[in-house]
């Protein structure tokens, strides 16, 4: 069962460890050089560099990702979800 940490709003653990992280589905990114999604994350946990085409490669730091699931919300494309820790590595 996930339980939301006391002191930080959005990140979720069980036993003291955080459960999610953020993944983004290559083929389904738009690489979007305006991406809400990497925008929308508080922690900075997105990584943008500027690509070829007006596109971006956008990626996730998933030391810094919470698993708060904000991005998921405003991803148009539905190019993200949030994946079990264990399953992350
Ligand atoms: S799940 Fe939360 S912390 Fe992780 S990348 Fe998305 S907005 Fe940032």
């Amino acid at each position: 069962m996930y339980t939301e940490h006391p002191t930080t709003v959005g990140e979720y653990f069980v036993g003291g460890r955080k459960m999610r992280v953020a993944r983004i589905d290559e083929k389904i990114c738009d690489k979007s050089p305006f991406c809400p999604a990497a925008a929308s994350c508080r922690f900075k946990a997105f990584r943008v560099i500027l690509g070829t085409s007006f596109r971006v490669n956008i990626s996730i730091d998933e030391e810094k990702c919470t698993g708060c699931g904000v991005c998921v919300r405003y991803c148009g494309p539905g190019a993200i979800k949030l994946i079990e820790k264990e399953k992350a590595s």
